[in-house]
């Protein structure tokens, strides 16, 4: 109870909700000036992001219905887009991810955290960088000229970034800088950059000439802080979807709504991408360990205290 009571009342506190305060602020703004609307998140539904890296369930059975805690919007995301007038969305989305204990000295893993989830039919993943270059600027803009004193409490540093921030294919950094490239690449750089092309889930689309080419990518944060943002075009073919599913030996039944979509031709060709918002914050405030971003810690493999 103690420890609880002195995290909740760290000196830090008030500089570190000030800064994710402005961060918020600048990414609903820059939404509302492009015409991305908002909608509401879900947190328990029967079809959730299957997530391909090891995980513990977290289910509730209602009314004899078994229901996920969302993993993550993704599929959501996608079907959002079904309505002809609406073309560019959001979402502040809620994720549980009950991960291994193993990832508690990360510093970047908490397994319940919020990611502002996009998405935009008929656009590319060029459209996408662009305007997700543009949104990190806005953040980086809005928070030195409204939390200067905030920053200085807390110590740090900030420079707006260069636009366009730099891409790489994943390939040429592992060539460089060998099996934990994004770690190294984000300890070597100066501003956040995008790394293309990860085997992932079976959503992000794959090449289908280049077999192996995933057309997705992470936005990384620099100084080590690591991963930023996950996205990519998405497979929107039925029998695409059903081959990756089966590639990756995922229960089809889990995903009865989604694959009947799917399977009328209906998903909407779309692209996009989630950012988590406390590793940003993490970043923009300079923190050891994001645990130090939340208000009420949730650190894998750690008990809850509040
Ligand atoms: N589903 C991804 C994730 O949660 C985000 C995305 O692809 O939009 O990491
Ligand atoms: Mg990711």
């Amino acid at each position: 109870m103690q420890e609880a009571i002195s995290h909740i009342r760290s000196e830090k506190r008030k500089y570190i909700l000030r800064v994710q305060s402005a961060a918020l602020k600048s990414i609903h703004d820059y939404m509302y000036e492009n015409g991305v609307v908002q909608a509401m998140p879900i947190i328990l539904s029967p079809e959730t992001d299957p997530l391909n890296h090891p995980h513990f369930d977290a289910s509730v059975e209602y009314y004899g219905q078994k229901l996920h805690i969302t993993k993550s919007m993704i599929l959501h995301k996608q079907l959002s887009l079904l309505n002809d007038g609406v073309d560019k969305i959001y979402f502040m989305s809620p994720n549980v991810r009950l991960e291994d204990g193993k990832l508690r000295e990360s510093g970047r893993h908490l397994f319940e955290f919020t990611q502002v989830d996009i998405e935009f039919k008929e656009k590319t993943k060029e459209d996408f960088i662009k305007f997700t270059d543009g949104m990190i600027a806005e953040v980086y803009r809005r928070v030195l000229k409204d939390c200067p004193d905030d920053l200085a409490a807390l110590d740090r540093k900030l420079a707006a970034p260069k636009l366009p921030l730099k891409v790489y294919e994943s390939a040429d950094l592992q060539r460089q800088y060998g099996e934990h490239f994004e770690k190294v690449a984000s300890e070597a750089a100066k501003d956040p950059f995008w790394i293309l092309n990860y085997k992932r889930e079976f959503y992000d689309r794959e090449d289908k000439k280049t077999r192996g080419y995933y057309h997705n990518y992470d936005v990384v944060w620099p100084q080590g802080y690591g991963e930023a943002l996950s996205g990519g075009e998405r497979e929107w073919e039925h029998k695409e979807i059903l081959r990756k599913m089966n590639e990756r030996n995922t229960d089809m039944k889990a995903f009865e709504t989604y694959l009947g979509v799917s399977e009328q031709g209906l998903i909407p060709r779309t692209v996009g991408g989630g950012l988590g918002i406390e590793r940003m914050v993490r970043f923009l405030t300079g923190q050891k360990h994001i645990k130090d971003v939340t208000l009420f810690p949730r650190v894998p493999g750690e008990r809850i205290a509040f």
